[in-house]
């Protein structure tokens, strides 16, 4: 009996302790369900060892309290029974993840049961008793030993190398106390117990390794990501820059971005957000809406290719954004250059005058007014010429229509070759052209109106036989200093102009109040509507309307 006595003793409860400490961390770090029900089940087994060890230890305790051989032997082999079933069912979870076959279990427990009965109640043999109780638990021990083995085997190297050194170790004390010292204290659960420690430390580097391969994994799917988000915006077909709002810097540009403002995608960092606008005031109204609301959408702006420096259109919406630890602009361009060509002729189709190309009356409508304000504004004087062609139906009768147009184109080119940039020439009607001064006073507004008649007159057009056309034209001007409102000074200039016909043609007037009376032209002029305040269907125009009577 002694032989099995020593397989129950050393299981103390401080190593029950210490199993159940490494083996609940070992719990914890476990990623299967399995492995943690397997782990608790080798709890349980080692409980039911802990039950069979006192119950074998302890017979004359129990049987002083009055508790018969029989029964005590009878608890000690249900103890053995139970906990080998726990450790088979462990090893059966740790090495194949399912719950020991059901059949066999219940046939394994009837056996143990019926020959538990037999030998402790009927033919009562506290030797086979022992025999059983102790067979039943090297059962199990060898299993989850097994288990063990199978999954140290899973396990990285430093798992593997602590199982091993942990059963060199127990097989060194089996031999030392079995051949050397006879040591009755020999323990087989002391082995069920200890491999727990290997497994566990295993368990963690397991999981440890799980932790870094997720992490490998992990970093590898970032890398991934990036790099594709990387390849999206680089190759996005809209052009995208980043800039740093503090400074301007460019921090990054994506291929279609170097492209369109010619910058090495490397050297983006040499440049500066602001280089790019052609126009400060331009740059200063998109910076102060992106200041306003964080966002600015479909914003026009002009910019220049870092390479030739030519100007062109971009529709750029953009957002303020937190970019490497700092407030950036992230910037979205589209190429508008076309659609702002198209817009820009088809404005300048709208203003002007096809045959000659000067502006034409409405659009000398909207924009004087706006010229004469700021003349206003600044105290200056600005005058209205108004020409019309001498005897321009002789033209017409003698040489064509066509050559007619001719001299009108030529009158036009005159006028704009003897003004300035900033003076508007207009074509009011058929062969009448109104034309404003900026900055000029009555002696000047004569001074321009006489060089140009004279401009026009030595002006030299042929008809398709060399022919040399004559042509002349009558000029009245008229100036603001004793009034700045459009629709009278128009009828001045008007009138004189009629007042230099009178005097013969090919001359300049200014604008005599009483030589017009006399002449009565005025009357002439109140009977019917002037072609100047009619538009191109015949309807009456009034300029007044147009320009809001503020000015007027
Ligand atoms: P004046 O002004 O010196 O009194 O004589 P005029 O012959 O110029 O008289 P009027 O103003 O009555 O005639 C204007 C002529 O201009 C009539 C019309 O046939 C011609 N005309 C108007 N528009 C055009 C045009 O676009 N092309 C051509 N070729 N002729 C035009
Ligand atoms: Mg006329
Ligand atoms: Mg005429």
């Amino acid at each position: 009996m002694t032989e099995f006595i020593a397989l129950y003793q050393d299981s103390s409860f401080m190593m029950f302790f210490i199993s159940l400490l490494m083996g609940s961390c070992a719990v914890c770090l476990t990623r299967r369900l399995t492995d943690f029900r397997g782990i608790l089940l080798y709890f349980l087994g080692g409980l039911a060892c802990l039950l069979a060890d006192f119950t074998l230890h302890n017979p004359y305790v129990l049987h002083e309290s009055d508790l018969s051989y029989n029964f005590v032997a009878f608890v000690n082999m249900m103890a053995a029974l139970l906990a080998s079933i726990a450790l088979i069912n462990s090893a059966s979870l740790l090495l194949n993840r399912f719950w020991a076959n059901k059949v066999m279990l219940t046939l394994y427990i009837t056996v143990g049961l019926c020959t538990g009965i037999y030998y402790c109640f009927i033919q009562y043999n506290p030797d086979v008793c022992l025999n059983i109780s102790a067979l039943m638990l090297m059962l199990g021990v060898f299993l989850t030993f097994f288990a063990g083995c199978v999954l140290a085997y899973k396990m990285p190297y430093s798992g593997q190398i602590l199982f091993v050194v942990s059963t060199l170790f127990l097989l060194s004390k089996i031999i030392v106390s079995v051949y050397f010292t006879q040591n009755e204290t020999l323990n087989f659960n002391t082995l069920n117990w200890l491999w727990i420690y290997p497994l566990c430390i295993g368990a963690v580097c397991l999981k440890l390794q799980q932790f870094k391969e997720d992490l490998t994994v992990s970093l590898n799917k970032i890398d991934r990501l990036n790099m594709q988000t990387n390849n999206m915006i680089d190759s996005s077909p809209f052009p995208i820059l980043i800039a740093k709002i503090t400074g301007d810097k460019l921090l990054f540009i994506n291929n279609k971005a170097a492209e369109l403002f010619g910058i090495v995608k490397q050297e983006a960092g040499f440049y500066k957000l602001k280089n790019l606008f052609v126009d400060e005031r331009n740059r200063a109204d998109f910076f102060s809406e992106l200041e306003k609301s964080h966002e600015v959408n479909n914003f026009d702006i002009m910019v220049y290719d870092m390479v030739n420096s030519t100007p062109f259109w971009l529709s750029a919406s953009a957002k303020t954004i937190e970019f490497n630890n700092e407030i950036a602009i992230y910037m979205a361009f589209q190429d508008i250059t076309v659609r702002k060509q198209r817009e820009t002729k088809l404005q300048s189709q709208a203003d002007k005058d096809p045959l000659t190309m000067t502006w034409n009356r409405r659009y000398f409508a909207k924009y004087v007014p706006q010229k004469i304000k700021e003349s206003l504004q600044k105290s200056k004087n600005f005058s209205l010429l108004m020409i019309d062609a001498d005897h321009f139906k002789n033209v017409n009768d003698t040489f064509g229509h066509k050559n007619g147009d001719k001299v009108l184109i030529a009158i036009a080119e005159t006028c704009k070759h003897s003004l300035r940039e900033n003076d508007v020439v207009a074509r009011f009607g058929g062969e009448e052209f109104v034309i404003f001064l900026n900055d000029t006073d009555s002696a000047s507004a004569a001074k321009v109106a006489e060089r140009l008649r004279q401009n026009i007159e030595e002006a030299v057009v042929y008809d398709d036989s060399e022919r040399e056309i004559q042509f002349t034209v009558s000029i009245g001007y008229v100036s603001s200093e004793k009034t700045a409102s459009l629709e009278i000074l128009l009828r001045q200039a008007d009138d004189a102009m009629y007042l230099a016909k009178n005097m013969g043609r090919n001359r300049i007037s200014g604008y005599d109040e009483q030589k017009i009376k006399e002449l009565n032209v005025k009357k002439e002029a109140t009977n019917t509507v002037h072609p100047v305040f009619q538009n191109e269907d015949g309807e009456e125009f009034s300029l007044i309307d147009s320009y809001g009577n503020d000015i007027l």
